[in-house]
């Protein structure tokens, strides 16, 4: 998408909507996204779609959407579908809360649709999937524009000469409901083959039909927790990789819907079992060379790749709001869950929130990667991408580097097995998180104040509707909305 990703300054003078940089779509730019949107509108035509479905991921991680007859692309293109700004500040079940710069009735937003990313859907046939960057009705690139917000951060990365890759894991539990009681679609073990032969077409069919979607499927396997399932896809720019967990999702659940079952990525589907996690993978490349192998430091970090990977470290507690945003992550964020409930790294280690992952020998400068456990699929990827390259960069600046490694579980480890203080907890409510984000000048400035505010509104509010409520109601109220 053309225009400035540059721009940092925000203001409110189009209408009531904040808008971000200066630089505005203008008439040329817009002729040649409808010239472009006619060669893909003639290509997905001749493939047999009819619709398409124009979706952001909002502030409570839920993917909206407004959608057009394939007709309309060209116009959507060059001018964008409406969409009121007040769904930034809409919480997981559909209340509305408000923010300083983003809420209420006013103004109007132009959903633009992603031409390189418009993807024919191959568990909704006749149906095709395009990602939206949000612009005022001005032409200029909205400051509420999570996806806009990720483009942005892995520019600024581009910028020091840091190429960022990313790819998010993709846990569900597929099953039925029965009067508010989750039933597995599988009763085979965790990790077992009964569970691929229970599933043995509906698997097949998920992985297919991701595969002709152009994505790059590394595994499918079953998980831990009753009826839960997982897919490995292949890492790509950050925007890519959001764009990807976005489609990967709608994907699943569109197959499993014709299996007749239902899916829940929801941070914890029965209360006191093990939930959904949404682990990003994440390595930083300079000169084309991974960062994260090959140098002095700790299993090969390079001194990037540890202030980077520092930097993160560091910001954990804010960036757990981003990565698991909802009232929910925190019945799944509990020690001893694979969940990565402490503020540690590790090699290997799947009760650390940062698990340096190295690979195997002789592959380690193609492999190693950061993984970010402690996230889960409330969140919106883009928001995640953005927040992590943002913690990342901060960390280059100050030069961080990171503590002693922690090996095993840190549950109930004593203070000070290592030269430091052991591993803290992070935040164990979302109104804690919430707390370490509002606090985070880093992130705020990284976002930007309208983005931020309405962001942080919407963690207040949930906080609040979710006040005194049990964690069996919570799930009940939560498992099905994302
Ligand atoms: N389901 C676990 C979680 O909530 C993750 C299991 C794994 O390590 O893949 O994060
Ligand atoms: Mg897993």
């Amino acid at each position: 998408m053309n225009g400035d990703m540059n721009g940092a300054d925000n203001d409110a003078e189009d209408g009531r909507v904040p808008a971000i940089g200066l630089v505005v779509l203008d008439a040329e730019q817009r002729a040649e996204l409808v010239r472009r949107a006619g060669a893909v509108a003639g290509r997905l035509g001749a493939a047999g779609i009819t619709m398409v479905a124009l979706c952001w991921v909002d502030n409570a991680g839920i993917a909206r959407v407004k959608t057009i007859p394939l007709g309309r692309l060209e116009r959507a293109a060059g001018w964008g579908v409406g969409m009121s700004p007040v769904f930034d500040v809409f919480l997981v079940n559909d209340d509305i809360t408000t923010s300083k710069h983003i809420g209420g009735p006013d103004g109007d937003l132009r959903l633009i649709p992603e031409l390189d990313r418009i993807t024919a859907l191959a568990g909704q046939p006749g149906w095709a999937l395009a990602p939206v960057d949000r612009y005022t009705q001005e032409g200029r690139r909205y400051a509420g524009c999570q996806r806009t917000f990720a483009h942005r951060m892995a520019g600024e990365a581009l910028a020091q000469g840091l190429t960022a890759r990313m790819s998010f894991e993709v846990e569900w539990a597929l099953g039925t409901d029965d009067d508010g009681r989750f039933v597995p679609a599988c009763t085979g073990p965790a990790y077992g083959m009964t569970r691929v032969i229970e599933l043995s077409d509906y698997g097949r069919e998920v992985v297919g039909a991701l595969e002709r979607e152009g994505i790059v499927v590394e595994q499918f396997h079953p998980e831990y927790a009753a009826g839960q399932l997982e897919v490995s896809v292949a890492a790509s720019d950050p925007v890519g990789a959001a764009d990807d967990s976005v489609l990967v999702r709608q994907t699943i659940r569109a197959v499993s819907a014709r299996f007749g079952f239902q899916v829940s990525f929801a941070p914890s589907v029965v209360a006191g079992s093990v939930g959904n996690g949404g682990h990003v993978h994440l390595s930083i490349w300079r000169d084309g060379k991974n960062v994260l192998a090959g140098g002095p430091g700790r299993h090969g970090l390079s001194s990037d790749g540890e202030a980077f990977a520092g930097g993160i470290l560091a910001s954990l507690p804010a960036l757990t709001a981003v990565g698991a945003p909802s009232v929910a992550s925190y019945l799944r964020l509990v020690p001893s869950h694979w969940a990565g409930a402490y503020q540690c790294w590790g090699r290997e280690n799947r009760e650390a929130a940062l698990r340096l992952v190295t690979g195997s020998s002789g592959e380690h400068d193609v492999r190693a990667n950061l993984e970010i456990k402690c996230f889960d699929l409330a969140a919106n990827p883009y928001l995640v991408a953005g927040s992590l390259i943002a913690a990342g960069l901060a960390g280059l600046r100050s030069g961080a580097t990171l503590p002693p490694e922690t090996s095993g579980d840190p549950v109930g480890r004593p203070a000070a097995d290592t030269a430091g203080p052991g591993p803290r907890r992070l935040p164990q409510s979302l109104a804690e998180a919430a707390g370490h984000l509002e606090r985070s000048a880093m992130l705020r400035e990284a976002m930007g104040d309208p983005l931020f505010d309405a962001f942080l509104a919407v963690r207040q509010a949930e906080t609040e509707l979710f006040d005194e409520v049990s964690a069996d109601d919570i799930v009940a109220r939560t498992r099905w909305r994302w």
